[in-house]
């Protein structure tokens, strides 16, 4: 399905094609919950990166996160936002180069819907903040990484969106 984004002041827009839509994940990591703000947690979906075009291109910046600070180690993917407003858009990572990962903040249209407690997974719990309460009835909860990939999850609960 086509997924139709945008920043808050709109100087950004995008379209992405997406076989991988469904909402599912919540990243409760340092990186996410700071650089997409507002909650605890960012939501990444998948998009098909030779789909995504992109007006307002200029308006686009691009920010590797450091991962480890006493390293100075940086993130494999670089966030992309836009310079006026700061939203978030997307992810791109060079190693999953036929991909981008759309914050599920960015997108306009609908998204599929979800059960919270048999299709939501939490991951990063480990570096959660302490403030996030995080529902203790729910059977996805990981410290770290999850179970299966974004594309593992949508074959295995018959969300995966063949037809282009
Ligand atoms: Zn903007
Ligand atoms: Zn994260």
């Amino acid at each position: 399905m086509e997924l139709k984004g945008s920043c808050h002041c709109e100087k950004v827009q995008f379209k992405v094609v997406s076989q991988t839509p469904a909402p599912f994940m919540r990243c409760y990591c340092s990186i996410c919950r700071k650089c997409q703000g507002g909650g605890g947690y960012a939501i990444n979906l998948m998009g098909l990166k030779k789909t995504l075009q992109i007006t307002g291109e200029e308006h686009l910046k691009g920010y590797k996160a450091i991962r480890d600070k006493r390293t100075g180690e940086l993130c494999g993917n670089t966030r992309y936002f836009c310079g006026e407003c700061g939203s978030h858009l997307y992810a791109h990572d060079p190693k999953y180069e036929d991909y981008i990962y759309p914050y599920a903040s960015a997108i306009d249209t609908p998204l599929p819907e979800l059960d919270p407690q048999a299709d939501v997974y939490h991951i990063m719990i480990g570096s959660k903040a302490d403030w996030v309460n995080v529902n203790d009835n729910n059977k996805h909860v990981f410290n770290e990484y999850p179970d299966c990939s974004l594309e593992e999850w949508h074959k295995k609960n018959d969300r995966f969106v063949k037809d282009q």
